[in-house]
């Protein structure tokens, strides 16, 4: 077997569309800029994402709990987390193109000279000064529409777990050091998106505010570094293709002391894929002033109060799936015919087996139905008795699934199937009868992607 990593932007692009994970939007009315669709493996696959951080969050723990507050808030939210005044991106227009950029993403060093330098420009290209463009979306409140009923849709899901903080500490009776995750859509009027899903103007997030006692804000922020590095590494994410860095003081956001990325080295080179920041207390002081309510914690034995600082892991979903995919994006040849493979963690695969009929005669759909019924029990399972063999196998390689079962002759005759391995390309004979159970025991297994050695 010989392996070829060439894993483009436009590969992953057209393997999405072409099975079915991810389309442009709109389409047949000509497309929506950077928006898009998942489709049925798309969905399956970003669930998969969800579920495994929802599992390091909740299920592996027990200091952290779960919201899902609204997408529309008081706009209130908005002025006191600073959002109205400072959410803005630099924006600069070119005089000769009419297209608009972000300055700070105009590839790097190519700003900032005049004629100055960006996609697509000519020799006469003249950029204006930059201005600030705020990336809120707004959006109004019902029927009449004038000033008093604009409103925003969140940028971001963190501050609806600073809103619902105190009745954590009522309801939960919660005491630091303790989290609230949560996942939803967020929105960002972005000047520039790009990059297929990486920027988006819709998007996916995956939030956890850490609230602390003062005094071990930098002990958790060291703690959530690591917990969040190794996530990224336990399902599967090629050390190499994996850094923290650490945000420069001129880069930090109005909110936070200190901010380090996850990045992972995609087609495009190296990019954010989670922020983690220290936002110390500013969050809920903001609140507390804006609201006139008291938000902060107070033990009732002891009489201590305080305002808990916080730690933030933000990741955005769908990020984390292109980068999942472009880590598990590999072709290879096998006895002279290419296939595209996707090596995904068997965790994050959409279809964990494939059952497979080797003749569609001879009983073998009969007892092939039978395997597929008691396997989708346990896993996500899939039955595919069209075409050849070989096509078949690559249809579920394509996608990722990392285990085929294939149904034969001697299956009627002795109830045992050929269990083939995605990566491996080994072939084992196992017994029908308790199949389920060995794949959900697979599964269970850490695992390291064969792209690694
Ligand atoms: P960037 O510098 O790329 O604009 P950011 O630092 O503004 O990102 P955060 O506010 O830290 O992003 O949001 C946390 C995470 O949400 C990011 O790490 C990213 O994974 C995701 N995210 C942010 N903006 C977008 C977007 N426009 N499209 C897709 N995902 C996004």
């Amino acid at each position: 077997m010989r392996r070829v990593d060439v894993v483009t932007m436009d590969k992953i692009v057209s393997l999405c569309k072409r099975r079915g994970f991810v389309f442009p939007s709109s389409e047949i009315y000509g497309g929506l800029g950077s928006s898009y669709d998942y489709g049925h493996y798309g969905v399956l696959l970003k669930n998969n994402v969800k579920d495994q951080w929802w599992r390091a969050m909740l299920r592996e723990r027990d200091d952290i709990v779960a919201l899902d507050s609204a997408i529309i808030q008081h706009p209130e939210t908005w002025r006191a987390s600073g959002h109205v005044a400072s959410f803005t991106d630099p924006l600069v227009d070119c005089r000769t193109c009419k297209l608009r950029f972000r300055a700070d993403k105009l590839e790097d060093a190519q700003c900032g000279r005049k004629p100055s330098k960006h996609p697509g420009e000519t020799p006469e290209c003249d950029l204006t000064e930059a201005r600030d463009f705020n990336l809120l979306f707004e959006t109004t409140i019902g029927p009449v529409k004038d000033e008093g009923s604009v409103a925003f849709l969140r940028p971001e899901t963190a501050q609806g777990i600073f809103l619902n903080f105190r009745h954590y500490l009522q309801f939960a009776r919660k005491k630091p050091p303790f989290g609230i995750a949560q996942i939803g859509k967020s929105f960002r009027n972005e000047i520039t998106t790009g990059n297929f899903i990486f920027r988006t103007r819709e998007f996916e997030q995956m939030e956890m505010e850490y609230f602390v006692p003062p005094a071990e804000a930098e002990k958790w922020f060291t703690h959530w570094l690591d917990e969040r590095r190794g996530w990224y590494l336990k399902l599967g994410i090629r050390d190499d293709h994996l850094r923290l860095r650490p945000h420069d003081h001129e880069e930090l956001s109005h909110y936070s002391s200190a901010t380090s990325d996850v990045e992972y080295l995609f087609p495009i080179g190296w990019q954010e894929l989670e922020g983690i920041a220290n936002r110390g207390d500013f969050d809920l002081t903001q609140h507390a002033k804006h609201s006139g309510q008291k938000l902060e914690y107070v033990d009732t034995a002891s009489g201590e109060r305080y305002i808990p600082h916080v730690i933030e892991p933000a990741a955005g979903v769908d990020r984390c799936v292109l980068a999942f995919l472009a880590d598990a994006y590999e072709e290879d040849e096998i006895e002279g015919e290419q296939r595209t493979v996707l090596r995904l963690h068997p965790l994050l695969a959409p279809v964990k087996v494939a059952v497979l009929p080797l003749v569609r005669r001879d009983g073998q759909p009969e007892l092939a139905r039978e395997a597929y019924e008691q396997l989708r029990g346990h896993v996500q399972a899939e039955y595919d008795e069209g075409g050849a063999i070989g096509r078949r196998y690559r249809r579920q390689d394509e996608i990722g699934t990392p285990w085929a079962v294939t149904i034969d002759g001697q299956s009627l005759e002795d109830r045992t199937v050929t269990l083939r391995d995605r990566d491996s390309l080994k072939q084992v004979r196992l017994p029908i009868d308790g199949l389920g159970e060995e794949l959900a025991r697979r599964l269970r297994e850490p695992w390291q992607s064969p792209k690694q050695d």
